[in-house]
């Protein structure tokens, strides 16, 4: 199914029953039918008398549901209304603030900044199990206050490196956006031992094709990474109306996520959904083929 091009109307049409989302959800959990996760057994007995069905393994009685486990574990909201916070965070460049799915989905504010809290949890744990590799490319970046033309850092300037692996051709092919805190937090200044721990945290050991520019105003800065932390801090400002370092971090990951999925020209909606609804493993294993 084409989720990229279907509207918002479209995408509540075919999934507005929780019996719908919660056939999508089996299936993107178990796309091969049932498999009990203690026992690997492939029968189960279907419970219907709740909300969602209740799967039992019919050799060792564990019992599933096919929530347990991820982003909507203990949540009251609707499989309807989650499914439709990733489809809508799941549009390309567009995202959604939490005033607006409030509205779209009809639960509190609060309700709403949770569930994309939680869809944001599990896309930058995603990114955690992955490293740079091959070519890399790492170029600093500012969010916030773009024309200070000062040396000193401005208090809403918040210092970026972001980094890229390069495909033969020198084409971006995976990126990260991470937020550094200098040492001097007046200086807009990013020191060799900052450089390094982002390369310790997000490059892949033994990697030896690194290109990194860590000083602004440098002309060695690469066009397509400058590019793309541009389109990132557009994105959180126009969307959510600025934002402090507290959760800066989480934003530029799920700006990277989307932008990630369109280098790859993968549907966001299926494999965000399947982040959310499988289990933890999974969600590495895919993510690792992703990167390579
Ligand atoms: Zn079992």
């Amino acid at each position: 199914m084409d989720f990229t091009n279907m509207s918002l109307e479209q995408f509540q049409c075919q999934y507005s029953t929780e019996d719908a989302c919660a056939k999508y959800v089996f299936h993107i959990k178990w796309p091969n039918g049932f498999i009990c996760p203690r026992c690997e057994h492939r029968h189960a007995y279907l419970t219907k008398t709740r909300r969602l069905p209740l799967y039992e393994c019919s050799h060792c009685r564990h019992q599933s549901s096919i929530t347990a486990g991820t982003v909507m574990e203990g949540s009251r909201t609707e499989l309807r209304k989650w499914l439709l916070s990733i489809f809508l965070v799941s549009r390309e460049e567009q995202g959604i603030n939490a005033v607006e799915l409030s509205r779209i989905i009809q639960v509190t504010y609060k309700t709403a900044w949770l569930i994309l809290f939680k869809i944001r949890q599990v896309i930058q744990k995603a990114d955690q199990n992955i490293r740079l590799t091959g070519s890399v490319r790492v170029n600093s970046a500012v969010y916030g206050r773009p024309f200070n033309p000062s040396v000193h850092k401005h208090p809403k300037e918040h210092l970026l490196l972001i980094g890229s692996s390069l495909n033969e051709h020198g084409v971006d092919q995976y990126l990260k956006i991470k937020l550094v805190i200098p040492e001097n937090p007046r200086d807009r200044h990013i020191s060799r031992s900052v450089s390094l721990a982002f390369t310790n945290q997000h490059i892949a050991p033994h990697t030896n094709n690194i290109e990194s520019v860590t000083r602004f105003y440098s002309p060695k800065r690469t066009r397509p990474l400058m590019i793309f932390a541009h389109q990132a801090s557009k994105w959180i400002n126009e969307t959510f109306h600025g934002l402090g370092a507290r959760h800066l971090q989480m934003y530029l990951d799920e700006f990277s996520f989307r932008m990630n999925m369109t280098i790859k020209n993968t549907q966001i909606f299926p494999r965000l959904a399947l982040l959310c609804f499988s289990s933890p493993i999974s969600c590495c294993t895919y993510f690792t083929r992703l990167a390579s």
